[in-house]
């Protein structure tokens, strides 16, 4: 079912979700099945499935050079997807990168989606390679999230790349984007970043999902100013409990957010990394409170490998 349908189902009461990230290569999908599993008890009506960008690798062609090869280590979010939808019976929402995919993988993509029975997709361009400073468009393929979103809806009209197929079945991808109520970090300012937030609604998205946050008003100042440029999707807030002492630095320089001063000083006084755990449970049950009083749709979590904190969390909220 489309997120958006789920949203209208649950009739003004907040759903519960999260975001799994695919294991490395090597490592079997049991140990994400052992994490999922504790949090299906909250039925969520969707999880997402994160994809990582591709990597550099150099490697030694045995006369002293070294050559360069492409790899990922987290392969497979398609796989994961339907994995995970047949196993616990639940929608999943790959996340399709601009960034790493020319627009005609992109397009076996979606369509492997469709025959996979999935209706739901989070469109965005990803960041850039490890190696490199600024995001730079593969040969190809997109250079905006904006771009991608229409492409999808082009899919969903029977609008293929190259040249009219004759088709009996259309698409018909619910597609989510990703919103920055702190602004996104190469955005000269919030205004500018939700003009172009504005663009992918307009281009055919469906509903938000923010960027963490660890200061509600962010969130409701966000929302408030999407009104304002005439956004009216729904806008599901994202949310991180922080783990471990070194988040204090570690959230800031990856997602460009601010910390509010007394979560720096709960994490920072601190002893052990479990008390740390415990410090962002606690913020993160007080965040959804508040989000739940607010009237939000969907509260979506970032699980980031293990859930032993999102199942506290669900525990006490839902
Ligand atoms: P865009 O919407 O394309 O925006 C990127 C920047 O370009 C912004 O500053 C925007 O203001 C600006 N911009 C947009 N359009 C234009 C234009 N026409 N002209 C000039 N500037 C423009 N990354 C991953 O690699 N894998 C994931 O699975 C993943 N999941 C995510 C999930 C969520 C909910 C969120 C919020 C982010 C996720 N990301 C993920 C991170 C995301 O890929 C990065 O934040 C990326 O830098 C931006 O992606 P975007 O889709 O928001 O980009």
């Amino acid at each position: 079912m489309k997120i958006t349908d789920h949203i209208k189902k649950a009739n003004n009461k907040a759903l519960f979700s999260f975001e799994v990230i695919p294991p490395k290569k090597g490592n079997s999908i049991q140990e994400l099945y052992d994490n999922i599993d504790p949090l299906m008890e909250f039925n969520p009506p969707f999880i997402d499935v994160t994809t990582s960008r591709e990597e550099h690798v150099y490697v030694d062609n045995g006369n002293g050079l070294l050559d360069r090869k492409i790899t990922r280590t987290r392969p497979g979010t398609l796989g994961i997807c339907a994995a995970i939808k047949h196993k616990f019976d639940v929608d999943t929402v790959p996340h399709v990168l601009c960034g790493g995919f020319t627009k005609e993988e992109t397009e076996y993509l979606l369509v492997d989606c469709d025959y996979l029975g999935i209706q739901n997709v989070m469109a965005l361009r990803g960041d850039s390679m490890a190696h490199q400073k600024f995001f730079e468009p593969s040969i190809g393929g997109h250079n905006f999230a904006t771009e991608l979103v229409s492409q999808i809806k082009d899919l969903n009209s029977g609008k293929y790349l190259h040249g009219v197929i004759e088709t009996n079945h259309n698409s018909d991808f619910c597609i989510g984007v990703g919103g920055y109520p702190e602004k996104h970090f190469e955005s000269p300012s919030l205004q500018t970043d939700l003009k172009h937030l504005k663009e992918k609604v307009d281009a055919g998205a469906d509903y938000i999902v923010t960027q963490m946050f660890f200061d509600n008003q962010k969130y409701f100042q966000f929302v408030e100013a999407a009104k304002k440029e005439g956004i009216n999707v729904p806008i599901i807030p994202g949310l991180k409990p922080i783990a471990v002492k070194r988040h204090l630095q570690l959230l800031p320089q990856f997602f460009s957010i601010d910390l509010p001063e007394s979560l720096i000083s709960a994490v920072e006084s601190c002893k052990t990394n479990k008390d740390v755990r415990q410090v962002g449970i606690e913020w993160a049950i007080q965040q959804s409170k508040e989000l739940l009083d607010a009237g939000v749709p969907v509260l979506h979590y970032y699980s980031m490998g293990k859930s032993d904190n999102i199942k506290k969390i669900a525990s006490a909220i839902f």
